[in-house]
């Protein structure tokens, strides 16, 4: 939970996961849809996706236990070299490294490294140092050390070298210019992409569909609509989606304005509509799933900040909220 999200913003969250799933056993057995209504609001699903088939997997092949060793953990699902080495070195006080912003930007000044420190070569460097010093009785311990070194000492802005315990053997201080580092080079650009997504109604029920599994966001419930095509206008989009993906027409299109949304490696505008179903059956494709649901369901769906920012609007612009 903690990946990319402020401690504070995790307490309830983690509170409310806990009370519902206090082991490995309660969160393998349960639904992914339940785990997604406790995570709702958190953003990055994957990683509800990935912690329950991580407990599925612990529960079937390592007999519920988690294992010790950072190779069985990093098979788990979500779990990479990151998350390995903090779980084996604090957890069990295996001697392996932990490498996050924190620590790799106090070893990039203690090495003095003026190369970027994203590039594989820099990275490995930084990787093998931090597993050089997680050796002895508490490697978890030193670990965290290092962390919380990066946190309140060698902050990124105006570090406090003073007060540092590596002062006497730091290479950016020796050099006056740990502000400097870490190099990196400048970020690409994000691409920006559109599309569109509809509250369509029929006899005063919204329509829902699911995301595939194994896609972004897979399993969630969302509004029906899908990506707007080079040259295609939203409302046109809108239409041949909605038809591609329920078979369904739809008419009486009323614009209910843009929804703006960063992910990672893109930035979304979703154009919204209010709609009304022509008659027929939904056919969705392969496993695809649908619902009807009335406006209170709606307004009440668990499901990804994205969506629920959309429902928000259309409720609004529809004049249900
Ligand atoms: S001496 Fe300064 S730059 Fe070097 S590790 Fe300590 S706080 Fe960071």
């Amino acid at each position: 939970m903690l990946q990319q999200t402020r401690v504070e913003t995790v307490i309830p969250y983690w509170q409310r996961f806990l009370a519902r799933f206090p082991d490995v056993a309660s969160l393998a057995s349960a639904e992914l849809d339940e785990v997604y209504g406790l995570w709702a609001g958190l953003g990055y699903y994957s990683r509800a996706k990935n912690l329950s088939r991580a407990a599925k997997t612990v529960v079937e092949r390592f007999a519920g236990e988690l294992p010790r060793e950072t190779e069985a953990l990093r098979s788990l699902p979500g779990i990479g070299r990151y998350t390995a080495g903090a779980l084996a070195s604090i957890a069990f006080d295996r001697p392996e490294p932990v490498v996050d912003g924190n620590v790799e930007r106090v070893l990039a000044r203690r090495l003095g490294m003026r190369d970027d420190v994203k590039r594989p070569e820099a990275a490995r460097r930084i990787w093998e140092e931090a597993a050089r010093l997680a050796r002895g009785r508490r490697p978890g311990d030193l670990n965290q050390a290092l962390m919380e070194l990066g946190a309140t000492v060698c902050t990124p802005r105006v570090p406090r070298c003073d007060a540092c315990p590596w002062r006497s053997a730091c290479s950016a201080r020796a050099s006056g210019d740990a502000e400097a580092i870490p190099f990196r080079a400048p970020r690409a650009v994000v691409p920006r992409v559109h599309a569109v997504a509809a509250l369509v109604r029929r006899a005063g029920r919204a329509l829902l569909v699911q995301r595939p599994a194994g896609s972004l966001l897979g399993g969630l419930w969302e509004l029906p609509g899908g990506a707007i095509g080079r040259a295609e206008k939203p409302a046109d989009a809108l239409t041949a989606r909605v038809r591609e993906r329920t078979g369904l027409g739809i008419t009486d299109l009323a614009p209910a304005g843009v929804v703006s949304h960063a992910f990672t490696h893109r930035s979304l505008r979703l154009h919204l509509f209010a709609a009304s179903a022509q008659r027929g059956r939904v056919r969705t494709s392969g496993d695809d799933r649908h619902r009807w649901v009335s406006e209170r369901e709606l307004a009440a769906l668990q499901t990804s900040t994205l969506t629920r920012k959309a429902v928000r609007m259309l409720l609004a612009a529809t004049g249900e909220r």
